[in-house]
């Protein structure tokens, strides 16, 4: 960080700001120059930038890096390949995930997870505990849902990812599947990354509604503080003024975050377009642009989803993505499911 002093600041407002950054705990280097006082700081976590601004004689202050450190490709320039189940984001394949937005019953999540498998994906996704807008609506089934998506996901032989929504949920996730989802919604509920910190399975963190780079990117600091290393960001779309799409698919946070940081990320077209027919045109975009991977919203039947059936796809178009996915990879040097994982059977 950089103070720099008014042109007018005067020896005593200068000692003070200086005596002030000293008792923070920063190591302060004075430069006098011939119109100006700067103050090159070096600080351990994150200094309150506001109240130094406020005192006498300052006239600017500037961060020069960045205020997270862990999720930062300065403290790791190399990417970071996480491991979900056998499955690994972050290399040279392109990673699917996909599946129902929540399990409903037996049927319809065995029919989806062999859908989305023979199709090439090589996670399951689905919820069993849904964030939902409103307390009337779909909520989840709960453990018995997690039940369902475990045993579909040992059958057709694919990693599982489902949402965490407490602390309280996390043994229960941590049984049942491979990786934490974290949704938008709890982007920044930093009790529940904390606890994460601690788990040893993979997390998906999913940007926040309104949420900065800057601020997600804290968010997984919180989780890689706690000695998780693995941690995947999901960019799923951003709440903007635009009304034609449910929210605002930010192809541009993917090579902004690979710029910034060394963690993978997968884009999320189902909740960023929220309408089936823009979905594969924004998957194509996302792996375009270098995601990591994709999750995408796929149902047996859904015109009768009980959550996010309009923007869920049918299996034969998710078919067709995956056809188009693979003419798109090679063009960046990327692999995306050359041969879908074989299935293992109806096993427990
Ligand atoms: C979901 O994946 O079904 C979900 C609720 O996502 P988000 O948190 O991005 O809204
Ligand atoms: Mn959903």
């Amino acid at each position: 960080m950089v103070v720099v002093m008014d042109e007018r600041a005067t020896e005593a407002q200068i000692e003070n700001v200086v005596a002030r950054l000293v008792e923070m705990g920063m190591d302060v280097h004075r430069s006098t120059g011939v119109t100006r006082t700067v103050l090159g700081v070096v600080w351990q976590g994150r200094p309150d930038a506001g109240i130094i601004q406020l005192l006498d004689g300052v006239h600017e202050v500037l961060r020069i890096s960045e205020p997270y450190k862990l999720a930062g490709r300065t403290f790791k320039p190399e990417s970071t390949v996480v491991k979900v189940g056998d499955v690994r984001i972050g290399g040279d394949e392109a990673i699917v995930i996909a599946g129902p937005c929540s399990a409903e019953n037996e049927k319809q999540v065995r029919t989806t997870a062999a859908a989305v498998r023979r199709a090439g994906a090589k996670v399951l996704r689905g919820g069993a505990f849904k964030p939902r807008s409103s307390p009337y609506s779909f909520q989840g089934l709960g453990e018995p849902g997690l039940q369902l998506l475990q045993d579909a996901a040992k059958a057709e032989n694919l990693a599982l990812v489902s949402e965490v929504m407490e602390i309280a949920q996390i043994p229960l996730i941590e049984k049942y599947c491979d990786m934490f989802q974290v949704g938008a919604r709890n982007m920044q509920n930093f009790g529940l990354l904390r606890e994460l910190g601690h788990a040893r399975k993979p997390v998906l963190l999913k940007r926040g509604i309104s949420a900065t780079i800057e601020e997600w990117l804290l968010s997984a600091e919180y989780i890689l503080s706690g000695g998780n290393t693995e941690v995947v960001l999901c960019e799923r779309g951003i709440r903007t003024f635009e009304t034609a799409t449910r929210n605002t698919f930010d192809v541009s946070a993917i090579p902004v975050v690979k710029k910034l940081s060394h963690l993978p990320i997968v884009g999320d077209p189902s909740h960023g377009a929220g309408r089936r027919d823009m979905v594969a045109p924004m998957a194509r975009a996302a792996v375009a642009a270098g995601a990591d991977g994709l999750i995408i919203e796929v149902h047996c039947d859904p015109d009768r989803a009980l959550s996010d059936g309009a923007q869920s796809m049918f299996p034969a178009q998710f078919d067709r993505l995956m056809a188009e996915l693979r003419i798109i990879a090679p063009a960046i040097g990327r692999s995306i499911c050359v041969e879908p994982t074989p299935r293992r059977g109806w096993g427990t």
